[in-house]
């Protein structure tokens, strides 16, 4: 890969651009839209939304504000918890894209699988949420279909009962989080890993370990994390609102992890965690 617009190829042929564009805690404001711009000028194509980050309005703005064609962005938003079940399903969805002012998406995911309480109870409504999205898939509305935050038992439930596999599953990685389980049984079942927090939020820029590897490429660590990713085999998707840090995060492409200091980020004890698990979280 040579640039952020190029891609990785989802199962069902959809192409996705290699470099998302993060846009939790960004603001339904001018904020976004200015810095989906430079976003776009920078060469990124792909941009990460969800129903909870209450952002979809200004993200739809600057889309539709850009000189290039819809057909060049790709799109994602996510189903939130409390929306989950065919119906309900449904409606949010037709909610978010009148939000984003779309008439299809590009990606949609469950955001979590809410797997908390009897596992009957949320396997149950996980699958008629899937079912949901496979009627939305095959009507067209969305090119395709995915979760997030589903750990291998998550998805061995949902794919049991899916007539369509998830193409896609976004999930926590950055050095310090290699989730290294997840993300094998997801290369087996075909299932591309999206890497969410690549930066750890910011939490892992400032590890001495990172800066001296960073150091010897003449690169950040934010560079350093987002190409580990890549060279992983994942999409990565960090956010930023700061113009040079954009254009920094998209520019990974002019130097390469050699296979000693990929394991070496590969081994680091884990640090940096969000501290959300999937199976613990109350939302
Ligand atoms: P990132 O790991 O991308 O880090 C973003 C933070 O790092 C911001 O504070 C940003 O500051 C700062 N930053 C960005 N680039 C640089 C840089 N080059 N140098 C120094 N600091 C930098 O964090 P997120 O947690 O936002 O994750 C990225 C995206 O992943 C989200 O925006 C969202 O789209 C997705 N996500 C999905 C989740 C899910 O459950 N599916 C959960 C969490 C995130 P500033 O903006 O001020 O420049």
């Amino acid at each position: 890969m040579n640039s952020p617009r190029d891609t990785f190829v989802l199962r069902n042929g959809y192409e996705i651009p290699c470099i998302g564009f993060g846009t939790w805690q960004s603001p339904n404001d001018e904020k976004t839209i200015d810095a989906i711009n430079v976003a776009i000028d920078a060469g990124y194509r792909h941009i990460d939304t969800a129903a909870a980050y209450d952002n979809e309005e200004a993200v739809g703005k600057a889309i539709k504000g850009l000189e290039i064609p819809r057909s060049e962005v790709f799109v994602t938003s996510k189903l939130w918890n409390s929306e989950r079940g065919y119906d309900t399903a449904l409606k949010a969805f037709d909610q978010s894209l009148k939000k984003l002012g779309l008439d299809y998406l590009d990606l949609y995911l469950i955001h979590w699988p809410a797997a908390r309480g009897p596992e009957d109870e949320w396997q149950k409504t996980n699958s008629e949420t899937w079912r949901a999205f496979e009627k939305l898939y095959k009507d067209g509305y969305v090119k395709a279909i995915g979760v997030s935050n589903f750990k291998p038992h998550h998805l061995e439930a949902l794919m049991s009962e899916s007539e369509i596999d998830p193409m896609v599953n976004q999930i926590e990685m950055h050095p310090g989080f290699p989730e290294t389980e997840t993300r094998d049984f997801c290369d087996l079942s075909g299932i591309l890993v999206e890497a969410w927090s690549p930066l750890g939020s910011g939490r892992v820029l400032d590890d001495d370990r990172l800066l001296e590897i960073a150091a010897n490429y003449g690169v950040t660590v934010a560079q350093l994390c987002i190409r580990w990713i890549l060279q992983n085999g994942a999409l990565p998707l960090p956010k930023s609102l700061t113009p040079e840090r954009i254009r920094e995060n998209a520019d990974v492409f002019g130097f390469e992890i050699s296979k000693e200091d990929m394991h070496k980020i590969n081994e680091l004890e884990q640090f940096g965690m969000s501290g959300l698990d999937p199976d613990e979280v109350t939302f």
